[in-house]
């Protein structure tokens, strides 16, 4: 086909392409966009950003997670550094700016390498080295902890919450965390495992932080359906039902004709017979909890009322999945088919008053491994922000009570890395020596911006960073509120291993992902195609 001279048009029309350097060029620089929008939230003393939404909705955030969330990118370089985020919140928790940042400084470096001729392939291969080597250094420098040590679980707590907003209840909200991801955690085949999914958040305005509480079982936004039930049931025998406890109404012009009053009164009277049954089931059985997925016909509710059940309808799926992992019932689909031993146990049910609602709390559960953080706060604006926070602190917990393994955050753990990696610089052959010296730079500019961000002068404090590490002192970093060169392990600045190993993995392999791409065809404008915005998974 080809050789003919006839050019072979396999693009579509509007399409257009960036071939080689070109392409690399453009998309470092895509890359380097993403990751300075995020720069100066990293660390305690970042800034805020105010994001609005094309409806008008505000987020005003320190977290460069956030960020990244709530950006709304259309370059599929940018796309893949949201990606980046993605990745290393839902292996770590926590770290995304970071890794964000890193990616964008690796990226940086692969530029100046390239006008220095060094060719991509190159530059991927000694990347990939240096990340290697990079990890291996937080094997070396790693801490061993012990997985019920509270005080150091509450530092690590602390640290993922301090560079959120100021929020005011953070200790208090560090506490919940620890509590919280140590009454999940047991012990598998000689490991520790604390399934995030047993925690649940619930959030509810008014109050203050402080009021904020750890319930040991399952917290329900709804209230118990009908006035004349009982508030509180102890020893529950709780019934999880999927189906209405109502009745399909009839359709009376298709099928009958109501012809009497006579008539109408029977047809009424068949419906309360079912519903009737419905409930006589539930009691027959030997619930006295009912959660139902849908709706509870009034009538229905007048009979569960009169046999003292407790009733609660419309409960999300999900709270539903919660309930029957924390209460031990099966969800029963059809009334028919409920048996005693679909039920689910608990200490005790009750309907409380939660600011100007009223929630149930579910308490004492069959599987004491499944708590709810209740989130208290002035505004909603608040409660979002320390959910986000509490996220994140619960992640971090969770990594250092699994994995037992701790390094030393504030910079400390950046500039023993970059340092191992210029000795290892040393041992290579002059290109990948000048790369891996370059990933060393990128890996330092974490410190440098956290520094930065508080005000310090970079040059001269990274300088005293580095000397320090020179010299010894593995923990040095720098203090953020003073701008002295302090232990940061003393300071408490303590952070999960598996943080820092994610945020290099991602990184690295972002980079070279992005490295590696030297042929952008992009598709032309669909038209009046509307893309909802992505459903990103949680951030933290
Ligand atoms: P990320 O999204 O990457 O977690 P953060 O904004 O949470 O970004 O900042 C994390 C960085 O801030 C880590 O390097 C951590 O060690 C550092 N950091 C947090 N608190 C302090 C502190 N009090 N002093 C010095 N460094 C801190
Ligand atoms: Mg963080």
């Amino acid at each position: 086909m080809s050789g003919q001279g006839i050019p072979v048009l396999i693009l579509k029309e509007g399409t257009t392409r960036v071939r080689g350097r070109e392409a690399l060029r453009t998309n470092i620089s895509v890359a380097k966009a993403v990751a300075d929008a995020v720069r100066t939230t990293l660390g305690p003393k970042s800034m805020m950003k105010m994001l609005v939404d094309s409806f008008g909705d505000v987020v005003v955030t320190g977290d460069g997670a956030t960020v990244m969330k709530e950006i709304e990118v259309e370059h599929p370089i940018a796309k893949m550094m949201v990606e980046v985020a993605k990745a290393t919140d839902q292996e770590a928790g926590d770290g995304t700016t970071t890794s964000v940042i890193l990616t964008g400084e690796l990226l940086k470096a692969a530029e100046e390498l390239i006008d220095l001729e060094i060719h991509p392939t190159l530059i991927v291969e000694a990347y990939r080295k240096a990340a290697r080597k990079a990890l291996e250094t937080v094997d070396e420098q790693k801490i061993r902890i012990d997985w019920k040590d509270k005080e150091v679980l509450k530092k690590i707590a602390m640290v993922s919450m301090s560079t959120k907003a100021a929020y005011y209840a953070r200790e208090y909200l560090a506490d919940l965390a620890v509590e919280a991801i140590l009454a999940v955690a047991e012990e598998r085949d000689g490991k520790i495992v604390a399934d995030l999914d047993n925690v649940k958040i619930e959030k509810k305005d008014g109050k203050s932080g402080y009021d904020s509480q750890l319930v040991r079982g399952v917290v329900i936004d709804k209230e118990v359906v009908h006035p004349e039930m009982p508030k509180k049931i102890e020893n529950a025998k709780i019934a999880l039902i999927q189906a209405p406890l109502e009745i399909e109404k009839l359709e009376y012009d298709s099928k009958i004709n109501i012809t009497s009053p006579e008539m109408m009164r029977k047809f009424k009277e068949k419906e309360k017979e079912i519903l009737k049954n419905m409930v006589e089931k539930i009691k027959e059985v030997g619930a006295n909890v009912v959660f139902c997925q849908k709706g509870i016909d009034d009538v229905a509710q007048h009979f569960l009322a009169q046999l003292g059940i407790l009733a609660v309808r419309r409960v999300k799926k999900s709270d539903m999945e919660k309930l029957a992992r924390a209460t031990g019932a099966s969800v029963v689909a059809n009334i028919r088919d409920l048996k005693p031993e679909d039920l689910g146990e608990a200490e005790l049910v009750e309907e409380r008053i939660v600011g100007e609602d009223k929630m149930v709390f579910v308490e004492g559960c069959k599987n004491p491994r499944s708590v709810s953080i209740l989130i208290r706060g002035g505004t909603k604006q608040i409660i979002d922000e320390a959910e986000r926070t509490l996220k994140d602190a619960l992640s971090v917990v969770r990594n250092a009570i699994e994995d037992q393994e701790i390094v030393v955050g504030g910079g400390a753990i950046e500039t023993e890395i970059a340092l191992a990696l210029q000795e290892y610089a040393k041992t290579l052959g002059g290109k990948e020596q000048l790369v891996v010296n370059k990933f060393a730079d990128a890996v330092m500019t974490i410190p440098k911006i956290l520094i930065e961000n508080s005000g310090f002068d970079v040059v001269t404090k990274s300088a005293e960073l580095v000397k320090a590490h020179t010299e010894g002192s593995k923990y040095a970093g720098v203090d953020l509120e003073t701008g002295e060169i302090v232990d940061m392990r003393e300071r408490g600045i303590l952070e999960p291993a598996r943080v820092k190993r994610q945020v290099i993995k991602s990184a690295s392999e972002t980079a070279e992902a992005i490295l590696k791409i030297d042929d952008v065809i992009a598709a032309g404008k669909a038209k009046e195609e509307k893309k909802g915005k992505e459903e990103s998974g949680e951030f933290g």
